[in-house]
């Protein structure tokens, strides 16, 4: 029997006073006033009865299902997995008991119901190759679903980077014609969450701020929600002070590797990847890609599976103090942008993205 949150947590063991302190966590990740976690736990606490929820419809379109098991999957039982209890799930394939025309049935029940109020959320890319018959559930391509589903909907989730950025279906030489939500979706505030899988906590994060102020969180110039995709992983990165002192692993196993030395030689796209890995971590927050020994794939970045290798260094300097010097010999100006994974692209990302690369310096 569904009772109210606080009662689902008592009997998940857990306490009240661990509930409001993760709810003032989850604002000081989002670097909101302590006053806002006090409001997150208020209006997560008080969540009306099941029938009155806020409807939340999951569509799932050209994809792995990765993001749906790193949302479900992570470890159980979550505080991030129960906040699922103040929302109303109406629809999600994977997840929900129906299946056919029930759940198509369930899925137009919700539109119909919540017109104007429901939290869309997208997984998956949207192939526009073939007039979308690369993928089609219940007869209609995911180009027609999205945009009827997405017509009466409040706002738009694109979680994971397929539904964010096109993802891996979208790769050289996308195939299917891959492209993201903002693509197809211009007229819907939309939020990105991207990462390969992205991080639960992250989504958490913006559930619980749609939920609690009723709007998305402060986003950057690619609709990423600022708190989580505000800095770079090398920005947080533990192996940073060896990255500083020019301290770097030759191979994944030699000496230096296992002195935990920076991984940038063995192409970690660290210093141009945008994610929270670093501070929220992984799996309740019991490691990270980086703590693991692998260098970051820059999975949460446009186009990050056409980069230009996993394996080989960004084309910056792998020794900071070596560019110091050499900026100072050729009196060169730092703030020179150039995208590692829109080189040479027209990027509204530009900005978010700047590095400054040898080879600027040395011309
Ligand atoms: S390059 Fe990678 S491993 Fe090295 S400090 Fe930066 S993020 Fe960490
Ligand atoms: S460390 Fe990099 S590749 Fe790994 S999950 Fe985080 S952003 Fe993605």
């Amino acid at each position: 029997m569904q009772g109210s949150l606080i009662e689902t947590l008592a009997r998940q063991g857990v306490t009240r006073r661990t509930f409001m302190k993760y709810c003032a966590t989850l604002a000081s990740m989002m670097a909101l006033p302590p006053s806002a976690g006090r409001a997150m736990a208020e209006a997560m606490a008080s969540a009306p009865a099941a029938s009155k929820r806020p409807s939340v419809i999951w569509l799932p379109f050209q994809e792995c299902t990765g993001c749906t098991e790193s949302i479900t999957r992570s470890h159980s039982p979550t505080l991030e997995g129960l906040i699922f209890d103040v929302i109303s799930l109406d629809y999600q394939e994977t997840l929900m008991a129906a299946a056919g025309h029930q759940a198509e049935e369930a899925l137009h029940a919700a539109m119909k119901a919540n017109e104007g109020k429901y939290l869309l959320i997208v997984d998956g890319s949207i192939p526009l190759g073939l007039d979308g018959a690369y993928s089609c559930i219940a007869g209609k391509s995911n180009l027609e679903s999205l945009k009827e589903v997405a017509k009466g909907a409040a706002a738009i989730v694109a979680m994971g980077s397929c539904a964010a950025f096109g993802g891996l279906p979208k790769a050289n030489p996308n195939p299917t014609g891959a492209v993201s939500v903002a693509d197809v979706i211009k007229d819907k505030p939309i939020v990105n969450i991207p990462g390969c899988p992205p991080i639960p906590t992250v989504m958490t994060g913006v559930l619980a701020h749609f939920l609690t102020f009723g709007s998305l969180p402060e986003l950057d110039k690619l609709g990423r929600p600022k708190a989580f995709y505000g800095e770079t992983i090398h920005d947080r990165c533990y192996r940073r002070p060896f990255y500083d002192q020019g301290k770097f692993a030759k191979t994944f196993d030699d000496e230096g590797a296992r002195k935990g030395w920076c991984l940038f030689e063995l192409g970690c796209k660290g210093p141009v990847t945008y994610n929270a890995c670093a501070t929220v971590k992984w799996n309740g927050g019991t490691s990270w890609p980086v703590e693991s020994g692998h260098g970051c794939l820059g999975c949460s970045e446009p186009d990050f599976w056409d980069g230009g290798g996993f394996y080989k260094a960004l084309s910056m300097p792998a020794n900071p103090l070596k560019m110091a010097a050499k900026a100072a010999a050729v009196g060169a100006v730092a703030g020179v942008a150039v995208s590692f994974f829109n080189r040479g692209k027209k990027s509204a990302a530009k900005s978010a993205h700047e590095t400054t690369t040898l080879a600027d310096l040395e011309k």
